[in-house]
């Protein structure tokens, strides 16, 4: 066997492993899950009630604390969780709560290697990662 042909089998071999890997990551199924996310928000004179918190965070898999500090920091608002409902001082309508979340999902949740949604959140030390239990890919995200 010359070295050439060596060397050919080598670049092949790294050609289907490449290939293999495009592959899975287009076809994990779990990436396309649809998420059907509604807020439900009853709004009165003064706050906001975001009644399904709770349950929202735990279709996306994080902690309602978490995705409540995301929604009253990127909108300024105060506001306090209570029986796993975030009450909001001020009104936020449908289209903002919705907006925010999938900025939430964009940031904080979706694999942005390959678009995953089973994913976690890790701290190391002072850092966060969000890691991806479909690719495995490991990525920083700031901390809130
Ligand atoms: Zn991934």
């Amino acid at each position: 066997m010359s070295l050439d042909l060596k060397s050919k089998e080598f670049y092949e071999m790294l050609l289907d492993n490449v290939l293999a890997r495009v592959t899975k990551g287009s076809s994990a199924s779990a990436g396309d899950r649809v998420l059907e996310i509604s807020p439900n928000l009853i709004i009165d004179a003064k706050n906001t009630f975001f009644t399904n918190l709770g349950q929202v965070a735990k279709m996306l898999n994080r902690e309602p604390a978490h995705l409540a500090r995301f929604l009253l920091k990127e909108t300024g608002r105060a506001g306090a969780i209570s029986d796993d409902r975030l009450v909001i001082q001020g009104r936020m309508l449908h289209d903002e709560a919705k907006r925010l979340i999938d900025l939430y999902i964009k940031e904080f949740v979706r694999c942005p290697v390959c678009n995953g949604i089973d994913t976690r959140i890790v701290s190391e030390k002072r850092f966060r990662f969000l890691v991806c239990d479909a690719c495995g890919a490991k990525s920083p995200v700031r901390r809130i």
